[in-house]
């Protein structure tokens, strides 16, 4: 039990279920890692939603609902932390949801489906096959979901998935705490936030967003000028921190 007064709850929720997403074999091993990478820069983020990253949640969303075939992909850590998160974003955006894993076996698929169906996510399924330009097992996707997909929002993603979604063509949309990584720096749109900030407000502005003030969002969009905004709100805590 983690006391709910302690400074450093979210934090230790968040390690909770990704400790208990470990044993139950929705998260490798390495997506622990992973989350560790994620977490020192949310601590030089000052772990909050700074106003850069919320102009990007809100660009998300629209280019997520000016979408054709939006499809959000989803791993391992986005499902032990955000299953609830991703189906309401899937039903205000009118994403389809597809699982889609670094370290892919059979047995971790279903585990995920599970996990996601029951938060109330409707999973799309079928015979996945090698329609991305990478080696190995990183290729396979759905050729209905993320294959077909205009605007793919991929939480947590690799740099060179992420960069072979770019080279087919396509918007992405990346929520990734580190500014320097080759996922933020490939991206369409980087959310340099917290995943389960991020997601909620997303969600808020699909729901929002009226035709115009989407389309202005999208022709205003300037990536670059968000990750220097996030690198800047780090050097900020940095300049800081000896105060
Ligand atoms: P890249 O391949 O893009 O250069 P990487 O090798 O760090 O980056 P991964 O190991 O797949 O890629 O790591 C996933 C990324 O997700 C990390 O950059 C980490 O900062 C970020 N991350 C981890 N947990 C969260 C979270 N809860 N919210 C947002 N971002 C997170």
């Amino acid at each position: 039990m983690i006391p709910e007064d302690h400074p450093r709850y979210a934090s230790l929720v968040a390690r909770e279920k990704i400790a208990d997403a470990v044993k139950s074999g929705i998260v490798v091993i390495e997506g622990a890692s992973a989350h560790g990478r994620g977490e020192a820069f949310d601590y030089l983020l000052g772990e909050r939603t700074t106003k850069s990253a919320a102009r990007a949640e809100r660009t998300a969303a629209a280019f997520l609902i000016r979408a054709a075939r939006p499809v959000i992909s989803v791993n391992g850590n986005t499902a032990a932390l955000a299953a609830g998160e991703i189906g309401a974003l899937a039903r205000a955006s009118g994403a389809l949801v597809e699982v889609n894993l670094f370290h892919r076996t059979e047995e971790r698929m279903q585990a995920i489906t599970r996990h996601l169906e029951a938060h109330g996510v409707a999973v799309l399924q079928g015979a996945a096959e090698r329609l991305l330009p990478l080696s190995h097992d990183r290729a396979l996707c759905l050729r209905e979901g993320i294959y077909a997909a205009d605007v793919v929002l991929v939480p947590l993603e690799d740099g060179d998935r992420c960069s072979a979604l770019v080279g087919m063509g396509k918007t992405v949309v990346a929520i990734d705490l580190n500014p320097l990584s080759r996922t933020a720096r490939t991206a369409t749109v980087t959310v340099v936030d917290e995943l389960t900030r991020a997601l909620p407000q997303i969600t808020r502005s699909c729901e929002e967003l009226g035709a115009d003030e989407a389309a202005e969002l999208v022709r205003r969009h300037d990536n670059a000028r968000l990750l220097a905004e996030a690198v800047a709100a780090m050097q900020e805590t940095l300049a800081h921190a000896v105060d």
